[in-house]
């Protein structure tokens, strides 16, 4: 197998690689290019695979297919697995030597990251040849070789020249270790934390203050207390020149964020216990409860309490004056909120039974107030002037009343503490100046991007509103980095771009990728760039010769705009809403992106797959293990592409038996000759089999297509067999059925169709045979109804075998009489089934029949609703029973293994025969 495999992809090789056409039509997709920093294993797999079958499909259907692959290696985490190598760090040790299969002498070089990624590059399209992806391979380039460095330098001048680009101060994720800004790429843990922005309402303190950070500083009028952990010792420090009480690790946060901070000295939390500060806006005494839920690492380390209004708050107070201490203090409400009592902090608390404030249940019941007071909640009369606002305005109110006349800060915080760089190292907020950022918040852009979105195809439709949602939400980004592999910034070139900014419009560079590698880079100006992607000035004068230019220019307008992109749907919060934003500033509407696929995700054994944890699966493994077109089957077959999939062997197993079965019927069928009465309705079959696959195919549905196009098949080929003649294997129809088959089955399967398509003496590859078209002159709807009413009176009479306990001999079928067809007709055409027993009785012939009439009526509703609609217009039409089982009666007796007789019902004493309807022979077994 392996030998014709490799035999076959030297042909393919060459075969897919793709030049603008004359006289076909373009179709481009593309895939979101990898990070070749590892083995590629089987949740990678189709992501690839999907846009393989598609490119395929659309191949065979006469369309010019372009599918190219890349290599994205900016960015700095292939340097800390370098640095790791070379420190010979175990864990690093055994992913690379270990999982990945490193030979030693390979992984001894690893050192410089440039043979990392080249050398899993290189893996990368080993492994992608060797499951048959039809890639155009001469169009490969990494993120990092000098013209694509050109190319993005030539983005960049444009983006930063409209003013998106801009240096500010920002608070953004940021490795102390590495010294980095981190993106969501840059993550072991925690890509789903995001930066949280709390005030800090401070509470005088004889000469110092407590700060206390809080998201609802509108609270501020329902304080009792606050709350300082007596386990941790506090920092006395100078803050931005004020005296600040607060954590070790607040003031290292306070750091980072700009504020200058230096140490006086300490003061254990036991000592603030039972003192009171000062409320900062009535002056009040404040007492300072002890609180183990008061996390050090949190905020300043020091919380304001709210009992009515916060569950943890509340419980806390609860439990001390439980123990007959604090009895004074009672919550002060400031919100009231629809659905909600008094104390609606109190009322969640004590409905849910909450024993202490070590409940699982807490964070729920926070988040559930949170909200609800939010969205509907309105202050009160103890807010002062607040009272009567929403607490949405109140919030805005106050904390711009804090922040501009009281001196307060916004402080930045992870909304999770496990967010972890790739390096090992924890992720903490800083705030950069000297960076530079993508604003992404500029409101005109974003209205651009969503003038644009209803244009944009989207598969599934459901991700439409998280595209809208992210172009909304999507603030100022980082593009910047110091360290790392990558371009430079043209204008400021101590700073290399970072990889999610570098990889925005690299779809249309794939159109001239394999020809712009012989120009030296140096040649490459910004204004060649506008020639080829713009069509600015007329391509003379440049430091490139006019007609390559000329070329590339017209190679690109020949494939862009792109129809495709395939990506995962992780991706949709980044990259893939980033890309619309740079093709709306760089490209004119007639090149805007056409359409996105967005794929689940995928599990092992029910598991997430994640390299770092070991639960992975190598795809090259599974390749060889099972086969490239098992491992492809088994991909696009178990769940559509937006589905999540589960990879299990046993059941990738099945599917491998599953090709082994097709390949055998194929080979089967070759010897097959003669004509039976069965082809008319095998071959009526084929056409709307070819029909459901084809339109399964063009919207993507991997899974609908391979049940039409492989057990759909099969079990009519199953039927088929079921009908032939005594003696007979097959007929000459099978040369036909297998022809369409294999080509159904190709974009899927192609090794083996490619072996199928050779053996049944084809000529040329099937990748490049033309998709099977239905042809209604061999659709006959009275051969395919007279076969579905022998298949289901067969497993009706199967299924009384199996309930009789007698030793049967005999069966007898009633066939309904004419007049219950016409109950069926009535009922068929009837648009209100609820009333139709009044109609059937409209009819004076129906009528006279009485209540038998009215009994078939209400069956003959309950037969209709257990039928597909194209197979009761069918029978209303009119079926012969009689004569489609007096036809069949050898095949009848030979399935039941009984005498058969038939007998029209209105022919007959037998009280059985009442029961017979359309479609619904009476069965009596004897
Ligand atoms: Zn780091």
């Amino acid at each position: 197998m392996n030998d014709i495999e490799q035999e076959i992809r030297s042909t393919w090789i060459p075969a897919f690689e793709s030049n603008p056409s004359e006289d076909k039509e373009k179709f481009y997709i593309n895939v979101a290019f990898p990070y070749p920093s590892g083995a590629m294993h089987v949740g990678h797999g189709r992501t690839y695979i999907v846009p393989d079958i598609v490119a395929r499909f659309w191949r065979m259907r006469g369309k010019q297919v372009l599918f190219p692959m890349a290599f994205h290696v900016t960015g700095a985490p292939v340097l800390g697995i370098a640095k790791r190598i070379a420190k010979k760090d175990e864990k690093t040790m055994q992913l690379y030597g270990g999982l990945y299969r490193v030979p030693q002498q390979t992984l001894d070089s690893f050192t410089d990251p440039i043979v990392i990624v080249n050398y899993f590059a290189d893996e990368y399209e080993r492994v992608m040849k060797q499951l048959g992806l039809s890639i155009d391979w001469r169009r490969r380039f990494t993120t990092i070789i000098p013209q694509y460095s050109k190319f993005i330098e030539w983005q960049y001048t444009h983006i930063y020249g409209q003013g998106k680009v801009q240096k500010g101060e920002y608070p953004v994720r940021y490795c102390p270790a590495c010294d980095q800004p981190v993106g969501d790429h840059d993550l072991l843990e925690g890509d789903s934390a995001e930066v949280k922005h709390f005030v800090f309402v401070k509470y005088q303190f004889d000469e110092f203050f407590i700060p206390t950070a809080t998201l609802r500083p509108e609270t501020i009028f329902g304080v009792t207390n606050l709350w300082a952990n007596p386990e941790v010792t506090y920092l006395k420090a100078d803050v931005d020149g004020e005296k600040w009480i607060i954590s070790a690790e607040a003031a290292e946060k306070l750091r980072m964020q700009k504020h200058t901070v230096t140490e006086l000295g300490t003061i254990p939390g036991t000592d603030l216990i039972d003192k009171a500060a000062q409320h900062p806006l009535t002056g009040a005494p404040v007492p300072i409860l002890p609180a183990s839920f008061v996390d050090p690492d949190m905020g300043s380390g020091l919380v304001m309490s709210v009992p009515a209004h916060a569950p943890f708050d509340y419980i806390a107070l609860r439990d001390l004056q439980q123990q007959g201490k604090y009895q004074t203090i009672s919550p002060i409400t400031l919100v009231t909120v629809p659905d909600y009592g008094k104390v609606p902090a109190q009322e969640i608390v004590e409905k849910n039974r909450i024993p202490n404030q070590d409940d699982p249940r807490m964070d729920e019941l926070t988040q559930e107030l949170y909200n609800a007071e939010f969205s509907k909640g309105k202050l009160n009369e103890n807010c002062g002037s607040h009272a009567g606002k929403s607490v949405r305005q109140a919030r805005e109110d106050v904390t711009n009343e804090f922040v501009d006349t009281r001196g307060s800060i916004i402080f930045h915080e992870m909304s999770e503490k496990r967010v972890i760089c790739r390096c090992g190292n924890r992720v903490y907020v800083k705030i950069l100046d000297d960076q530079w950022f993508l604003n992404y918040a500029d409101p005109e852009w974003k209205a651009e991007v969503h003038e644009q979105m209803p244009k944009i195809e989207l598969v599934p439709p459901e991700v439409r509103a998280e595209f809208e949602r992210t172009v909304d939400w999507l603030k100022v980004w980082p593009c910047t980095r110091r360290v790392g592999l990558g371009t430079r910034v043209p204008w400021d070139p101590k700073w290399l771009f970072e990889p999610l900014s570098d990889s925005t419009v690299y779809m249309s560079y794939y159109t001239i990728a394999h020809k712009i590698t012989k120009i030296p880079a140096e040649n490459l100006t910004p204004a060649v760039f506008d020639y080829i992607f713009l069509g600015k000035g007329n391509g003379s004068g440049l430091p490139v010769d006019a007609a390559t230019l000329a070329e590339l220019r017209s190679e690109f307008l020949y494939w862009y705009p792109y129809d495709y992109r395939f990506s995962a749907k992780d991706l949709i919060s980044n990259h893939l809403t980033f890309q619309l934003f740079h093709h709306r500033a760089i490209f004119p509407d007639e090149l805007q992106p056409k359409g996105m696929v967005v794929f689940g995700m995928g599990l092992l054994n029910g598991m997430k797959m994640s390299s770092s944890k070991g639960n992975v699966f190598l795809l090259e493994d599974a390749a060889n293990e099972f086969g490239a077109d098992t491992v492809r089957m088994f991909l696009v077959g178990s769940a559509e592409p937006w589905q999540d999939f589960d990879w299990r062997n046993e059941l990738v197993l099945s599917v491998k038996r599953q090709i082994e079965r097709m390949w055998q019927m194929v080979l089967d069928a070759s010897s097959a000759t003669g004509t039976a009465a069965i082809d008319a309705w095998l071959l009526s079959r084929l056409q709307h089999r070819v029909e459901a696959a084809t339109k399964a195919l063009a919207a993507f549905q991997t899974r609908q297509a391979l049940q039409e196009a492989y057990n759909g098949i099969v079990s009519d080929l199953a039927w088929y067999r079921r009908r032939l003649p005594e003696g007979s294997s097959g007929t000459a129809a099978l040369t036909e059925v297998m022809s369409v088959w294999i080509r159904l089955m190709a974009p899927v399967i192609p090794y083996t169709a490619e072996k199928m398509w050779q053996e049944t003496g084809h000529e040329g590859l099937v990748s490049f045979a033309a998709w099977p078209v239905s042809d209604p002159a061999k659709v006959n709807e009275s051969v395919e109804v007279s076969e579905e009413l022998l298949q289901r009176t067969i497993e009706d009479i199967q299924s009384i075998l199996k309930l009789v306990q007698i030793e049967a001999k005999k069966v007898t079928l009633f066939t309904a009489p004419a007049w219950k067809h016409a109950v069926f007709s009535i009922v068929a055409s009837a648009e209100d089934k609820r009333n139709v027993v009044k109609t059937v009785m409209a009819d004076a012939d129906l009528r006279a029949k009485g209540k038998d009439a009215t009994d078939a009526a209400v069956q003959t509703v309950k037969l209709i609703h257990s039928l597909p609609p194209e197979l009761v217009s069918s029978i209303a039409a009119g079926v012969d029973e009689t004569a489609i089982f007096t036809a069949a009666k050898a095949f009848l007796e030979k399935e039941s293994g009984l005498a058969v007789e038939i007998i029209a019902a209105d022919t007959t004493t037998h009280p059985k025969g009442k029961m017979a309807l359309p479609f619904k022979p009476a069965i009596v077994v004897e």
